[in-house]
């Protein structure tokens, strides 16, 4: 049976990875429709033609409600206030959806908590399959190294992303503060100047480049006396995560309302 398959954000940097992504993945998973803002100079363009190829037949829309029907699953990289109006439609509409937009409030990510009950919905900060290896490996790592070791999260973008730290960077701390038994709302430290004073061993630190066109490095420090691991993961292209996020969207149609992630999807 084939996934019918809406891309939000269809002209945006992820979504026309995740056009091109849907077209590799094989024939059961189609894009049936593309969105983007209403008022986008690029609706009415064909969603093939935005990625160099050839016509597709399918249109860039500006308004959900109109494709909706044509839909089985919603892929949404965009925004958190865009993501969450069209939270609202999928919940309405019955729509499974995978979510990749970062950078959610704590009230925020409560309305998407709320509406798994209704839809399956796969959330993830980093759809790539191998930072969802560095989380395993993350876990155990820190269970092992325990508290000899102080931890440090390093993160690199480019200068047009919007958040920061990144989703992943975020989730990879809290990996680590879950495995050491820590709240990762009160040990995380985010950037240090001045006189900072020596260093809070049980603290998580969080330090954040942009710069230029880097699609996403990673690093996780176990620094003890004498040694350290480093747990580094580093993506050269959006299509590790473009080809996670449809992978994903495959998945989640089939699965009962709930709030998964790509772990799941991965079965780690
Ligand atoms: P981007 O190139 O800026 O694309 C965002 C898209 O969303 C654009 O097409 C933009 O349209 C559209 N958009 C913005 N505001 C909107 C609104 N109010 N209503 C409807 N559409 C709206 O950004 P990106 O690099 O693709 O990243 C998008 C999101 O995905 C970010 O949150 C990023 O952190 C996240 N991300 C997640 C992963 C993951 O694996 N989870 C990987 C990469 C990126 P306009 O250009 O017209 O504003």
């Amino acid at each position: 049976m084939t996934t019918r398959i809406g891309i939000t954000g269809a002209a945006g940097r992820m979504g026309r990875t995740l056009i091109e992504a849907v077209g590799l993945a094989g024939s059961d998973l189609l894009v049936t429709a593309a969105l983007e803002q209403p008022q986008s100079s690029l609706i009415g363009a064909d969603a093939g033609e935005l990625i160099g190829q050839g016509k597709s037949g399918v249109i860039l829309a500006g308004d959900l409600a109109r494709v909706i029907a044509d839909i089985d699953v919603l892929i949404d990289f965009t925004v958190p206030a865009a993501t969450l109006a069209n939270l609202e439609q999928c919940v309405a509409h019955k729509v499974a959806m995978v979510i990749g937009t970062t950078g959610f409030t704590p009230q925020e990510q409560a309305r998407i908590d709320a509406a798994a009950q209704t839809i399956p919905i796969c959330k993830a900060s980093n759809f790539s399959t191998g930072v969802n290896v560095c989380f395993k490996l993350l876990d155990m790592a820190a269970r092992v190294l325990g508290d000899d070791v102080d931890v440090e999260v390093y993160e690199a973008h480019h200068r047009h992303k919007i958040d920061a730290p990144s989703g992943t960077a975020l989730s990879m701390g809290k990996v680590v503060a879950d495995a050491l038994g820590r709240d990762l709302q009160k040990v995380a430290v985010y950037g240090r100047e001045g006189q900072t004073g020596a260093r809070e061993r049980e603290t998580i630190g969080f330090a954040t480049v942009r710069a230029g066109d880097i699609v996403g490095d990673h690093t996780v420090t176990f620094a003890a006396e004498g040694e350290r691991v480093e747990i580094t993961h580093k993506a050269s292209s959006r299509m590790s995560f473009g080809r996670g996020a449809v992978r994903a969207a495959g998945w989640v149609a089939g699965q009962a309302p709930g709030l998964y992630d790509m772990q799941d999807v991965l079965g780690l």
